[in-house]
């Protein structure tokens, strides 16, 4: 199999070369937003050199070279993720607003009574807007439940999932636990009794290989910015004939047909859920981002990560009192932790003094946090730029501050 040439690849991102604090940066918050190849940052800024204009405009030569740039990206990302039609391709801000729009779409199918069923591990961005259907319908938040290993509980789901049942919306992979969640057969358990499906897929797109048409799923959303792309720009997948049946979310520009006084009608898919101009810059950084990605080869990233993870997962047990929330057999190379007698902030400070970049706090999970008791957690995320010597150094600092700090 094809090794990654790790070398080259650190040399394609500009900023890992940087000193923080006097040390040099080790990146290791990915899941929070991946850092940009030169590629990304060079199609941008050719864009904006060569080819900015506003797009569907239609009235000169370059209005037509940004629109035949914007649609092209829109169909690296159809083939990206294998969607049936660009119809299906939705630019959104990102996983947050792809869900809002849905969510608001939705809405005006659901009435009292009706259940909304989520997962105990979701992101704040999947839990909030479905909190405002609800107040908005009367339809009522379920919960799957978490294993203490960090994964859904099948039972749970089973007995959550009933005949009122309208919704589910679920993450792929949780940015805390790591978890790879069974999305196909989820959905197609849910999708045998007409429940629409809705997958967060922030964390899943950026180390797994998804096909929307495989997993059957009614909607998938997820953000450029944790691809290796721009930030400001996401995607909304739809399955065509539902979104055929959904409002739109912002009324404007670009998603009408005809406008008059009395009565508007809208613009066919997909521009009917993009109202106003859109990011055409970051449109065409996404598609330079999955065009880098998909030449590094699937197997090469994932073995690079995976090694990765083995040799985190392998250094826990050299920190006295470091324990790991999520341990499923199969997951992403996501680390949460805790050191017993340490804060996750102190933790956070005191890496980045090292130069050593993670995340702390709850992540935008605070009802994951709860569930396990705890109010926050350190989180070492990495990517396929990482190497095992920064996971060396990660472990190294851990050990260190443990013996200053919490001995
Ligand atoms: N869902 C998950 C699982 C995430 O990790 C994130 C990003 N932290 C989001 C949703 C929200 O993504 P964004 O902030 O790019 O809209």
């Amino acid at each position: 199999a094809r090794r990654l040439d790790i070398d080259r690849i650190r040399a394609d991102f500009p900023i890992l070369g940087e000193t923080v604090n006097g040390k040099p940066l080790v990146y290791l918050d990915n899941a929070a937003s991946a850092q940009k190849p030169v590629p990304v940052i060079e199609a941008m800024d050719h864009y904006y050199r060569t080819s900015h204009s506003n797009v569907h405009r239609g009235a000169h030569t370059l209005g037509d070279r940004a629109t035949v740039a914007f649609e092209s990206a829109r169909e690296t990302v159809r083939a990206f993720i294998n969607a049936a039609s660009t119809r299906e391709i939705i630019w959104t801000r990102g996983t947050t607003e792809a869900i809002n729009i849905v969510a608001n779409g939705l809405a005006s199918m659901l009435k009292p009574g009706d259940q909304i069923l989520v997962t105990h591990m979701e992101h704040h961005a999947n839990i909030v807007p479905w909190q405002m259907v609800c107040e908005r319908t009367g339809a009522e938040l379920r919960v799957v439940a978490v294993t203490d290993e960090g994964e859904l509980d099948r039972q749970s789901f089973s007995e959550q999932l009933t005949d009122r049942t309208r919704v589910l919306a679920m993450a792929h992979v949780s940015n805390v636990l790591g978890t790879i969640n069974p999305v196909r057969e989820m959905v197609a358990k849910a999708r045998a009794q007409g429940v629409i499906t809705v997958i967060d897929g922030a964390q899943a797109v950026p180390h797994l290989k998804v096909d929307v048409r495989k997993l059957d799923c009614d909607f998938y959303a997820f953000s450029s910015h944790k691809l290796l792309g721009p930030t400001g720009i996401g995607v909304l997948y739809g399955r065509e004939s539902i979104l055929e049946q959904l409002p739109p979310f912002q009324g404007g520009g670009e998603m009408i047909e005809r406008v008059t006084f009395e009565k508007t009608t809208w613009a066919a898919l997909p521009h009917r859920f993009e109202a106003g101009t859109p990011a055409i810059a970051e449109a065409i950084g996404l598609e330079a981002a999955i065009q880098y990605f998909d030449g590094l080869g699937r197997e090469a990233v994932e073995a690079a990560e995976q090694a990765l993870l083995q040799r985190a997962n392998e250094l826990v047990e050299t920190v006295p009192g470091m324990t790991v929330m999520g341990t499923a057999p199969h997951k992403v190379p996501v680390l949460s932790f805790q050191i017993q007698g340490l804060h996750s902030s102190d933790i956070g400070t005191l890496l980045d003094q090292q130069g050593i970049a993670i995340r702390t706090g709850n992540h935008c999970a605070m009802p994951l946090m709860e569930r396990f008791g705890e109010s926050g957690s350190a989180r070492a995320s990495f990517a396929f730029y990482n190497t095992l010597e920064e996971v060396d150094q990660l472990f190294r600092a851990l050990t260190k501050l443990q013996r200053l700090f919490a001995g």
